[in-house]
């Protein structure tokens, strides 16, 4: 049996959301076996970094090699356990990780070389400096559930080429995809104590953010996201915090109507809403308001809901009761204060426990939560504006920042337009999909988090780096050290104004100055 570890006190279940169907009771890993996972990675960490770049990317390589011969079968267990259908968890989740691999392995080698770190300033000359790259040591990751299978792996890829261990803290909600990813990882030579997966719930995570980690890579919720903060701040635990989005999407007067539609409504329900990157408010220029509104209650009322192994599956159910209760929270609270519902609205229990219909609303304001506030599920509410300055300042007014999107004919204007909104990415016509693009980083500020996942950015945030200065000359005493006294001062103000003065003149004066000073007798 894989690592998940066991205690008595605290026990939960995983459940295929789609059915309510009990997948495998777990108990909850205790905090004294969570630190000794930490304890063994620590112990494991020094011998996998040894083990040098090319040993780990040819592991990495084998990971992918293997996850592609299994794909069928990770994807259906992500989509029995996370509910999303099986197409979103093949491309979503599968091709995620097998490019995230692929990135690793073709960057890892150049990224971890010692960079030169040429001198700008005459006086440093003589010195070499160099930029190491060196793992943190154990980096501990607590993932969320909407994205079981290619967040926790895209950060654990990154953080295994870089030469650290890992120890996973899953969402409660998905374990089983974690001990999956964990037996693949196992299969294909990670040793056993450098991915480690201790299963529990908040409690435990807890417990991670408390051990001996050198770091922690959280994504989930805002309010975890700063709890976890407070606990780490005590001893300035490095942390990265992918956390929620209100994502805006703007539709241009000039956008292609169909093809905007068809991305909007796609931006807003895939995953059932349940994506950090998911639309969660469009504003349309008045001018093409009524048509686009249109085309999407068309294309919303079209999806087939369903489970989601199901192939003929667009939109599956929702992960569980308590997220059910946020969206209906926010529908009738926009639909309190004014707001017009013409598609959706409603749970549709005789699909299962957790289904609810893709919702369009229009005649939303600011005031409404749905506008506000991270929904988190299938709605869709759209608002018209007159001019793009105020649907920029409208896309701009949010405690979040994590992405946007913009729709046009025009790539120029959709490029200008993404420079003045303020989120991490910003997609000109398409949503959601710069998570699947390897090389782009992934996060933004604000009430989004802290810190970068994927990329090189991403890679960044899995090495402290270390400055090596080196003197060429071993037996020279630097010219700035002691021997103070009148003399060495104005050769060190003729040696500013050699460096720094605006006249020629004046700098060949300064450089002659300060000669001096290389030679004086003074120093000791
Ligand atoms: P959550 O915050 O409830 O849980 C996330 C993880 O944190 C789980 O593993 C949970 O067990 C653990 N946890 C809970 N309390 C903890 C504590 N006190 N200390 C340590 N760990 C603790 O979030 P969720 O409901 O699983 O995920 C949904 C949220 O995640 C949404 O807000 C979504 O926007 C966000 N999310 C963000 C990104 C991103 O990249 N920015 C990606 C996916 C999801």
């Amino acid at each position: 049996m894989p690592s998940a570890l066991a205690v008595e006190t605290r026990r939960f279940a995983s459940r295929n959301p789609a059915t309510g169907e009990v997948l495998r009771e777990f108990d909850c890993a205790a905090t004294e076996q969570v630190q000794a996972a930490v304890a063994r990675a620590h112990g494991a960490q020094a011998a996998w970094w040894d083990r040098g770049v090319q040993h780990r990317r040819q592991i990495l390589l084998q990971f992918q090699r293997l996850l592609h011969e299994r794909k069928s079968e990770v994807a259906r267990l992500v989509t029995q356990e996370a509910g999303k259908p099986y197409a979103e968890s093949l491309v979503a989740e599968l091709m995620v990780v097998l490019d995230a691999a692929r990135f690793c392995c073709q960057t890892a080698k150049a990224f971890l070389q010692p960079q030169p770190v040429p001198h700008g300033n005459l006086i440093m000359k003589a010195k070499s400096g160099v930029l190491l790259r060196e793992p943190h040591g154990v980096i501990g990751i607590i993932s969320p559930w909407n994205y079981p299978f290619s967040t926790p792996a895209s950060e654990t890829l990154a953080a295994l080429v870089t030469g650290n261990a890992v120890v996973l803290k899953p969402s409660e909600l998905t374990p089983l995809v974690a001990l999956k990813l964990e037996e693949l990882l196992h299969t294909a030579g990670v040793p056993r104590d450098i991915f480690q997966v201790v299963i529990g719930d908040g409690a435990t995570g807890s417990a991670l953010v408390d051990s001996a980690v050198d770091k922690i890579v959280f994504t989930g919720s805002v309010s975890t996201g700063r709890r976890i903060a407070q606990a780490a701040a005590p001893r300035f635990l490095p942390l990265v915090l992918e956390l929620g989005g209100k994502d805006p999407t703007i539709v241009l007067e000039d956008a292609d109507l169909d093809t905007a539609s068809s991305g909007v409504v796609w931006g807003a329900f895939m995953n059932a809403g349940q994506t950090c990157l998911s639309i969660e408010r469009c504003y349309v220029h008045r001018s093409v308001h009524d048509r686009f509104v249109e085309a999407c209650v068309v294309k919303a009322r079209r999806l087939r809901v369903g489970n989601g192994s199901d192939p003929e599956t667009e939109i599956g159910p929702m992960i569980h009761e308590r997220q059910l209760q946020t969206v209906e929270a926010h529908v009738a609270d926009a639909l309190a204060k004014g707001a017009r519902l013409l598609c959706g609205g409603t749970r549709l229990p005789e699909l299962g426990p957790n289904f609810y219909a893709p919702t369009v609303l229009t005649e939303v304001t600011h005031a409404m939560r749905i506008m506000t506030e991270e929904t988190f599920g299938p709605v869709l509410p759209i608002m018209p504006f007159d001019i793009e300055g105020e649907a920029i300042h409208l896309a701009n007014s949010s405690d979040y920042g994590l992405a946007a999107s913009v729709w046009t004919s025009n790539p120029a204007r959709g490029k200008a337009t993404a420079r003045r909104l303020r989120a991490g990415t910003v997609m000109v016509n398409d949503s959601i999909s710069a998570f699947a693009i390897s090389e782009a980083p992934h996060g933004g500020p604000r009430n989004s988090g802290i810190g970068r996942t994927h990329g090189r950015l991403g890679m960044e945030e899995m090495v402290r780096v270390k400055y090596v200065d080196s003197d060429r000359i071993p037996a020279m005493k630097k010219l700035w050290w002691y021997g103070y006294g009148s003399a060495f001062s104005a050769q060190m103000e003729g040696f500013l104004d050699f460096l720094f003065a605006r006249g020629l003149v004046t700098r060949l004066r300064g450089g002659m100055r300060s000669l001096g000073a290389v030679r004086r007798k003074s120093q000791i």
